[in-house]
């Protein structure tokens, strides 16, 4: 997967190796993680290194290669937008999560408002490749150039299948949150004895724990590519944009600075943590193997366009995801913004010093939240702004409209199963 250029300094103060080629005219940094060791049965007996000595073992290997480079022949230039759509986390239990959990009235609503039940994101998965969408890398979508002068970004021109139409889909919040796992949702992403990805799954009513992927909207995505391998573009999938302060993909990776030093618990404490960071690298390395690719949702999902926000949170809080977070899934120059919250009141049309700051610790494409799939390449600093849109209840229920290019939420909405509160088609 290809990533673009990046402060040395970032990726050597994570521990990577850098390798610099010429490609096109432009540097491109490429990196590597350092090998994990993991004593996981699945990799013990199927391999899941790109050094594997059976890589054509891989039933991914099949979306990689389907379409072939002869294939690609229409050019996508940056004036066509690429449609950009994110998720949360998707409702495993729609019936539990909307009606019978312990979770307070007022979170059962943002469940409806914010989120997907899974019969409805499998829906809408159908629908966008019925459609004709194609997923594409977000990495592979901006570039940095300098042209013998200030570094800026500029949208590629994406070579792509005739008839298909570029789609980048991120995920927001793949944390495993301990709210979710009493509301109806998976609780981890784990490697199978198949070398595959699951979601770890605890059925609300019967207590029991078992692997699926039926229930969770990564494995879902997975097992929709693989039976539709025309729906990838060179085995791209989707971004993660992931926060730290519960760990990430179910595993409880933050660390002990919370905890006071004289705390009985801190040794405890730091062990589970470091079996949590062993356990989460072989899940880490698949996903990437798979096409999935990681971004900054920042570590405490701070909300940088709050009034009382300060730059020097802002700070503590890049470092922090950079240390505990940035060291797992290994560099990225994508911010999330959490609650779609702009730096400094405004990205677009000034560059405050909070979007300086981000930019100089390596962002480069700033998302946020919005109407359409918007895109802005700043012109004073080489960075680029963009908006997603979000398939969930209150679009299902309101923007029927505006999303009928993907899917027709008549269609999609699941009525019997969410709470009544009304729909404006
Ligand atoms: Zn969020």
């Amino acid at each position: 997967m290809k990533q673009l250029t990046r402060p040395a300094a970032l990726l050597l103060a994570l521990g990577l190796t850098l390798t610099l080629s010429a490609c096109g005219g432009k540097e491109e940094a490429q990196w590597q993680p350092s090998p994990s060791p993991s004593s996981t049965p699945a990799q013990e007996s199927e391999p899941l290194s790109e050094n594997s000595p059976t890589p054509a073992a891989d039933p991914y290997d099949a979306v990689r290669t389907y379409w072939s480079e002869e294939q690609l022949t229409q050019s996508w230039g940056p004036d066509q937008p690429v449609e950009h759509i994110f998720f949360h986390p998707v409702i495993a239990y729609p019936q539990y999560a909307f009606h019978e959990s312990a979770l307070p009235e007022s979170q059962r609503i943002g469940l409806d408002d914010w989120m997907v039940t899974v019969d409805e994101y499998k829906k809408i998965l159908q629908n966008l490749y019925d459609k004709d969408y194609i997923l594409v890398a977000m990495e592979d979508v901006w570039s940095e150039v300098t042209d013998g002068g200030s570094p800026r970004m500029v949208r590629n021109t994406l070579q792509l299948p005739e008839g298909k139409k570029p789609l980048i889909i991120s995920f927001d919040d793949v944390n495993y949150y301990e709210y979710m796992l009493e509301g109806g949702f998976t609780s981890k992403l784990v490697v199978g004895e198949d070398g595959q990805i699951w979601a770890e799954c605890t059925d609300p009513y019967t207590k029991e724990t078992f692997l699926t992927q039926d229930l969770d909207a990564t494995p879902i995505l997975d097992q929709f590519v693989l039976e539709h391998p025309d729906f990838s573009l060179n085995g791209a999938k989707a971004i993660f944009s992931l926060t730290g302060y519960q760990g990430i993909l179910g595993y409880r990776t933050q660390d002990d600075r919370d905890i006071a030093a004289n705390d009985p618990g801190r040794p405890a404490f730091e062990t589970y943590r470091q079996g949590e960071i062993e356990a989460v690298k072989p899940v880490i390395e698949r996903l990437k193997e798979t096409g999935w690719t990681f971004g900054s949702h920042t570590w405490g999902h701070i909300n940088l366009g709050s009034e009382t926000r300060t730059l020097q949170s802002v700070q503590n809080d890049t470092e922090r995801w950079l240390d505990e977070v940035g060291t797992l899934v290994g560099p990225t120059n994508i911010l999330f913004y959490p609650h779609g919250a702009r730096p400094d009141g405004d990205d677009w049309h000034k560059t405050g010093p909070m979007f300086q700051y981000l930019q100089s610790m390596g962002f480069r494409v700033f998302a946020s939240v919005g109407i359409n799939s918007f895109s802005y390449v700043k012109d004073d600093i080489s960075a680029v702004i963009c908006d997603r849109l979000h398939p969930d209840g209150t679009t299902l229920r309101w923007s029927r409209d505006r999303y009928l290019q993907f899917y027709n939420a008549e269609d999609i909405i699941d009525l019997d199963v969410r709470p009544d509160l009304g729909v404006g088609w």
